[in-house]
């Protein structure tokens, strides 16, 4: 008898501790009931952690334990709020396919794509049945938000997705790109002058601190995700793609409204935060999977437009630079009701183990026009682009700074600079896959979700890569001007312009009291922490650092006199010299990134700018910098827009979105208000 998993499951804890009195009291237990609620967790009643809209479809499954070995769970049912859930239970075994803490004569009782109406609290409760006839019951609760009838309806969502992006990313751009006199803003950012801003509590399901798995799929699920998952909850099993799910934002309103989705990325978009729109899988890189069911389930979630990086997931496993292969890809079985179920309830693909497959052409045979660098994107005719495809490099596309670099030195008639080395000269800017991207969604006749995220934000904040991450969050906030101004122009979209969660606890501490000759002279000299008393100027000797932006929008140079500095409070191990960094740390997302050219380029913070003899020690292990709990800032334009302020959980924000899409209604408070305004009129 396994006395110690029977005390897993703390509501039946008074009947476990009977029962090491008393062995005839043995019973199965129940380990885990999805949705997760802490009525099931720890016996309290709230906070409510599972939260959904009416009808919005979700899966329920229970982990279920016979109290000894050679006992089996014969029968299972769920109800809510007392009510028999009337689908087909279906009933894994787990003497394979399990965690491995999970006994093999444990099974896994799962219904798929189940929905509740009614507002409020509802309880959810699983009942089993054991080989010798004992039973257990457990239970769980998740509430129905109830979605709010009149106002104006917004046509389209747009969520700008700044990954990583805090407030000192904000405030770093703003000081670069727009520059400060006297105290005030020259230039202020597009984001800035979102008449709306509220911040949000990033935690995920198992963590205060998130990724950005959980963290894109709280804002399109209404649900926390633990990290590392996208659109499921946790289970018990090891296949990634069989976990419980919960509708996405672009599946509820493409069923219920036939909207479009259309996701924009500089990422490779396998990646979390793209994925978290539109795929569910409890492995955020498990890529063959991710980007088939892009293609195969565009049917749930309306996927229309696709742009970022990532093509080695596209191209058949014997291309060179593929990645396809079976271990990052699923297939379910149409015998085995646990994933057959998904197929059957939630009409989604099955899926094949193909690693062959050439997925580009797959994309173009469901008439996505394809575009593989600018050239191509530009002279496509958007008026004639029902859907459309584009994927700029192998994995994560090259950020801002290497970009711009790329095309001043190719107008110059230099080559051999990063893009080259990368194999992808031609690489559009985020604001230009932006426009592309609204020119084709603007004439879905019943509008669209469209997800643009600056990725490497976050990814250069983890590379500690000042400069790098300053000029993607400036590409990004020009990508925010075009949806503003579509906004303006379009008054039925709502735009909303957020972080997943910050990244490296980012600092502005002040700036440079030294001229860049100076400082160049200085990190030759190695002084180590000389190096830093000798620089780093704080309060009124930071001043203002005077960026001078050339004609593309981007700063003539980085490494300007009397700079910007930043540091790091979630830093690992490395060394500081206070200049742009001329190469970007390797990408180990890049299929060729152990050959040359890239094989060169430094391979973490330890091996790059170790002149100056300036050693930051790190408060984490390992050798980047990591997320951090701080709340993040949300902005917010277009009708809708009120809604967003205050501190709020990253899941209001789902429930946010689809009442504006719903119908903009007023807070009871205001809409007093402007009745009693009314009135006096
Ligand atoms: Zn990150």
């Amino acid at each position: 008898m396994t006395t110690a998993s029977r005390f897993r499951n703390a509501p039946l804890l008074a009947c476990a501790l009977l029962g090491t009195l008393d062995a005839a009291h043995a019973a199965p237990t129940v380990s885990r009931l999805t949705p997760p609620s802490e009525l099931f967790a720890s016996g309290n009643a709230a906070p409510v952690i599972a939260r959904f809209l009416p009808g919005q479809r979700f899966d329920l499954q229970a982990t279920l334990r016979p109290d000894e070995a050679g006992k089996s769970i014969t029968e299972a049912h769920f109800a809510i709020d007392g009510k028999p859930v009337k689908a087909t239970v279906a009933l894994k075994s787990c003497s394979s396919g399990c965690l491995p803490a999970v006994p093999t004569n444990a099974s896994i009782a799962t219904v798929r794509a189940v929905s509740a109406m009614a507002q409020g609290v509802h309880t959810v409760s699983v009942s089993a049945t054991q080989s010798d006839g004992q039973t257990v019951t457990a239970q769980g609760n998740f509430e129905v938000i109830p979605l709010l009838a009149g106002g104006q309806k917004v046509k389209n969502i747009i969520i700008m997705l700044g990954d990583g992006m805090g407030a000192a990313q904000r405030t770093g751009a703003r000081i670069v790109a727009g520059g400060y006199a006297q105290g005030k803003v020259v230039a202020p950012l597009a984001m800035d002058s979102f008449p709306v801003t509220g911040m949000v509590k990033t935690a995920s399901l198992n963590s205060v601190v998130t990724d950005s798995s959980p963290g894109m799929t709280s804002y399109v699920s209404g649900n926390k995700n633990n990290n590392n998952e996208e659109g499921v909850f946790p289970d018990d099993t090891v296949d990634p793609f069989d976990n419980p799910r919960v509708e996405y934002l672009s599946e509820y309103l493409h069923r219920t409204q036939g909207k479009a989705l259309g996701l924009v990325t500089t990422a490779d978009v396998f990646d979390a935060t793209p994925a978290g729109n539109a795929v569910h899988t409890s492995n955020r890189g498990a890529g063959t999977g991710i980007v088939d069911q892009y293609l195969d389930d565009r049917g749930l979630t309306g996927l229309t437009v696709l742009m970022g990086g990532g093509r080695k997931w596209f191209v058949p496993s014997t291309t060179p630079g593929s990645a396809r292969g079976d271990k990052s890809d699923y297939q379910f079985s149409a015998t085995d009701a646990h994933t057959a179920e998904i197929v059957k309830r939630w009409g989604a693909a099955a899926g094949q183990l193909d690693k062959e497959r050439d997925l580009l052409a797959d994309f173009q045979a469901a008439g996505f026009q394809y575009a593989s660098d600018k050239s191509t994107l530009d002279a496509l005719d958007l008026n004639k682009t029902e859907r459309l495809l584009g994927l700029f490099a192998h994995s994560n596309m090259n950020v801002a700074l290497d970009k711009i670099d790329g095309r001043r030195s190719k107008a110059r008639g230099i080559t051999g600079r990063v893009v080259d080395d990368y194999g992808f000269p031609d690489q559009p800017m985020l604001d230009e896959m932006t426009a592309k991207a609204l020119k084709v969604l603007e004439r879905q006749k019943k509008g669209f979700v469209l997800m643009v995220e600056g990725a490497s934000i976050d990814k250069q904040a983890h590379n500690m890569d000042t400069e790098r991450w300053l000029l993607d969050t400036i590409e990004f906030d020009r990508a925010i001007k075009l949806t503003q101004e579509f906004a303006r122009t379009h008054g039925d979209t709502l735009v909303i312009v957020t972080a997943d969660h910050e990244c490296s606890g980012a600092a502005l501490i002040g700036g440079s009291r030294v001229t860049d000759a100076r400082l160049q002279e200085l990190v030759r000299e190695g002084g180590g922490t000389s190096l830093r008393d000798k620089v780093v100027g704080i309060y009124e000797q930071a001043g203002f650092p005077k960026y001078k932006i050339a004609a593309d929008g981007y700063p003539e140079t980085t490494d300007i006199d009397y700079r910007l500095l930043v540091a790091y409070g979630a830093n690992s191990d490395r060394y500081e010299d206070f200049r742009s960094n001329p190469l970007p740390l390797q990408d180990s997302q890049q299929p060729f990134v152990k050959k040359e050219p890239l094989s060169v380029y430094p391979s973490n913070p330890l091996a790059r700018d170790a002149d100056g003899k300036y050693l930051v020690t790190g408060q984490v292990p390992g050798d980047s910098a990591v997320h951090t709990a701080t709340d993040i800032p949300l902005s917010a334009y277009g009708p809708g827009a009120w809604s967003f302020t205050g501190v709020q959980d990253n899941t209001d924000v789902f429930f946010k979105l689809a009442q504006a899409a719903n119908g903009v209604v007023l807070p009871e408070g205001l809409a007093g208000a402007v009745k009693q305004a009314q009135r006096k009129r």
